[in-house]
């Protein structure tokens, strides 16, 4: 699985940080969410499906 963001619509809440820390990390100084892996480990694609689906904008994007 791989997954990154659309950044003309992300709103930078963070929420993606809090449901997945594994995989999205929170630039404080841009005020926006950073992938952090290339591909997305198996055992935490469920938690990237999940902050998708709870990214309000849908700016995550997930390709299986
Ligand atoms: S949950 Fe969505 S809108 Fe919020 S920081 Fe993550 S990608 Fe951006």
């Amino acid at each position: 699985m791989k997954v990154r963001i659309d950044y003309d619509l992300c709103m930078g809440d963070g929420n993606c940080k809090k449901v997945c820390p594994e995989v999205f990390e929170y630039d404080d100084d841009k005020m926006i969410s950073l992938v952090t892996v290339d591909t997305v480990p198996a055992q935490y694609e469920e938690k990237v499906r999940q902050a998708a689906e709870e990214c309000a904008p849908g700016a995550i994007i997930v390709e299986e």
